[in-house]
């Protein structure tokens, strides 16, 4: 059996791994790069083998960095079976039109930019192609097939599988896959995204407790989080400060669509419910946020109990909190002339794409406004240049000097720290016989993987990197 590291080697995006047994070829995710023009390229390069040898793809859940290749695997010519959890499986044309929208817009606007220029010498530029179109996305969702976790199935002669809940988004799930080979069968568990255990929302990640060869996260594996009552502490203080006197400004927030923002909806629940942070208007301005947040009631038994309740209350108006979800561009336009007292959750999450751009460029030079930073940002975003510190960052070829306050909260991460990825790790009765270190930036993964094999004694840890085939 062989396994190749397509993606998600020594850095967080591009998830894939193709794994080739005497039976059968599959694919566990399908991941975008994300993160400047070296994820672009690696974009337009990724899935150059032949796609229609595939026999099934397995995904771990619906973000981009694991899903967004998808319409280019079916536009590729892969016609078969993609199999992943039930609300996933609700989650995924959403996610995907929403992905392709974005880029046929980046490819028009691109092709003008180019005309514009190419055009003083004469000469028209080509039209830029998107990565995939809303068609290609809308056709790849109709071959996925949703199971419930728990559910063992077999997808291929030789093969079976089970998700469990990674308890990161809802839907999320580690994969466990037994194989046959000549008599012998041997498990691959993917971890795919673990969450942090105790946060709202999902579930803990399920313990697993035996593995032959294991793929585990590394995103924050060189670092714990703060606790999320401190971190409850620290939104309360910024919102408050933002707001506080005469000169208040707005508090944006640039949320993944799917999962931060239906977990910070419920943190603002909580705290208006408890009457810490009474009337606050909060606007959701993402359809794809939106359409998350119903994927998200109607699969509302994934959640854990509080926020099963919270939800429903705040979203019914039972609670000191409104909750707007913008529909329109006049709606979300409308938002760029309120001068202070709003919260504005808009996607995207490293504020690389979507209306968040527009809410930067109209609060970040204000130093009345803040900019609460809530998850992960890879290197080459905009949003990382942020939290760096960048004094001036370019938005729509517009320099915009940065004077809000910029929080970073850490402690809202979807992503399992280094002492929750090693209590996970600890359920494993025996040490796999190979663990690859995977979903982590390259320093962050071998620091992790160093921890893995001192604190656990497991003997085999290897961080790959892209393009490294494993024999297993
Ligand atoms: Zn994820």
């Amino acid at each position: 059996m062989k396994l190749h590291f397509l993606g998600a080697s020594g850095e967080v995006t591009g998830s894939s791994y193709l794994v080739e047994t005497a039976q059968c070829r599959f694919l566990v995710d399908c991941g975008m790069f994300q993160g400047g023009r070296e994820a672009d390229r690696k974009n337009l390069a990724a899935l150059g083998f032949d796609v229609r040898s595939l026999d099934f793809v397995l995904l771990t859940h619906a973000h981009l960095d694991h899903s967004g290749l998808l319409p280019r695997l079916v536009a590729f010519g892969y016609r078969g079976p993609i199999y992943t959890t039930t609300a996933t499986a609700t989650l995924l044309p959403p996610m995907l039109k929403d992905s392709a929208y974005i880029h046929e817009k980046e490819a028009l606007w691109e092709t003008a930019r180019r005309r514009a220029k190419r055009g003083r010498d004469g000469v028209l530029a080509r039209e830029v192609a998107p990565l995939y179109t809303v068609a290609q996305a809308e056709a790849s969702t109709q071959q996925v097939h949703g199971l419930p976790y728990g559910k063992r199935f077999s997808p291929h002669d030789g093969v079976e599988v089970c998700f469990r809940d990674a308890g990161h988004i809802l839907g999320s799930a580690i994969i466990e896959v037994w194989v046959k080979e000549s008599g012998a069968q041997r498990k691959l568990v993917f971890s795919g995204d673990l969450g942090q255990p105790g946060r709202p929302v999902v579930r803990d990640p399920t313990p697993i407790e035996d593995a032959d060869v294991l793929l585990v996260e590394s995103t924050y594996g060189n670092r714990n989080h703060r606790s999320l009552e401190a971190t409850i502490e620290e939104l309360v203080e910024a919102i408050e400060r933002t707001f506080d006197g005469r000169s208040g400004g707005n508090v944006i927030v640039p949320a993944f669509a799917l999962g931060r923002t239906q977990e910070l909806l419920i943190v603002l629940a909580s705290l208006a419910e408890s009457g810490r942070l009474p009337n606050l208007k909060v606007f959701v301005d993402s359809p794809l946020a939106t359409a998350a947040t119903q994927a998200t009631l109607q699969h509302a038994d994934l959640l854990d109990e509080q926020a099963q309740r919270l939800f429903g209350a705040a979203l019914r108006g039972e609670l000191p909190i409104q909750i707007r979800f913008t529909e329109s561009v006049d709606d979300s336009k409308a938002l760029n002339t309120i001068r202070s007292g709003a919260i504005i959750i808009a996607a995207s999450g490293m504020c690389e794409a979507g209306r968040i751009k527009h809410h930067l460029q109209h609060n970040l030079g204000r130093s009345e406004c803040s900019v609460l930073i809530t998850g992960f940002q890879a290197h080459g975003t905009l949003g990382r240049r942020i939290v760096d510190g960048a004094r001036y960052v370019r938005i729509f070829q517009e320099d915009v000097p940065v004077r809000a306050r910029i929080y970073t909260l850490g402690g809202l991460s979807a992503h399992a720290d280094q002492s929750a990825l090693l209590a996970w790790l600890g359920h494993f009765k025996r040490a796999p016989e190979q663990c690859f270190v995977v979903h982590g930036e390259e320093e962050i993964a071998v620091e992790f993987a160093g921890v893995v094999r001192e604190r656990l004694g497991w003997p085999r840890v290897i961080v790959p990197t892209q393009g490294t085939i494993a024999a297993l």
